[in-house]
């Protein structure tokens, strides 16, 4: 039996690369994911890629204030990724970190080690591997700008702060101390570092 031809949003999607930019809890994610499954399209959610590695410099005891510490063991962690929208996955050195890296103490120190030059080298590096020739909608904060500045469809996402807080304190609702003030404190303190570092800061693509 032959399946039936997709349909033709999907055909046209094949080699299409979505890039969907913004800060943390403006809804990128579910967006993203939705999109991926309308359009049959992989997903790529490169802040889980940075939290995974940061998620094992904790583990090893590396110091995240000391870019130079994080820079000497960026290329240790090995980072798999699944990118099935409905189901997508992340290791590192074959752990199954999707729970972890989602805590407080790794988005605490994500934005530190997301800022070392040498990291963004080895993650847009495997990012660009994984687009490949295209069929996904990819979600960060510099695809628009850095890992894809050629992709046809751009969007920079973002919504009001205390919305965003409160969606953030909505998924860490097994965590007592997650509060909707410390987490829009939390939010803003890492826009500040995301925006403002020199290796690509958050930003709208011209385009
Ligand atoms: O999207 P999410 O909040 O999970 O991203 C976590 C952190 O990873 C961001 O605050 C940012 O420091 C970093 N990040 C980045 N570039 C990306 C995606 C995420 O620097 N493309």
């Amino acid at each position: 039996m032959t399946s039936p031809p997709p349909p033709a949003e999907t055909a046209a999607a094949e080699n299409l690369v979505i890039a969907m930019d913004g800060p943390s809890g403006a809804g990128k994610s579910s967006v993203s994911r939705a999109v991926a499954i309308r359009l049959r399209l992989r997903y790529l959610d490169t802040g889980a890629m940075y939290r995974a590695v940061t998620w094992w410099m904790l583990e090893h005891r590396i110091d995240i204030h000391d870019p130079a510490a994080v820079a000497a063991v960026s290329d240790r962690p090995r980072l798999a990724v699944g990118t099935d929208p409905a189901e997508p996955t992340i290791q590192v050195d074959g752990h199954d970190v999707a729970a972890p890296i989602r805590s407080r103490a790794v988005s605490a120190a994500v934005s530190p080690v997301a800022a070392v030059p040498a990291v963004r080298t080895i993650l847009v590096a495997l990012q660009r591997e994984i687009i490949g020739t295209g069929g996904i909608v990819v979600e960060g904060r510099d695809i628009g700008t850095v890992v894809a500045p050629h992709a046809p469809v751009k969007v920079f996402l973002t919504a009001n702060p205390t919305i965003r807080a409160q969606r953030r304190t909505d998924e860490l609702r097994h965590d007592p101390d997650a509060t909707v003030a410390l987490t829009e404190a939390e939010l803003a303190r890492r826009d500040v570092i995301d925006s403002s570092r020199e290796a690509s800061p958050l930003a709208r693509a011209a385009d």
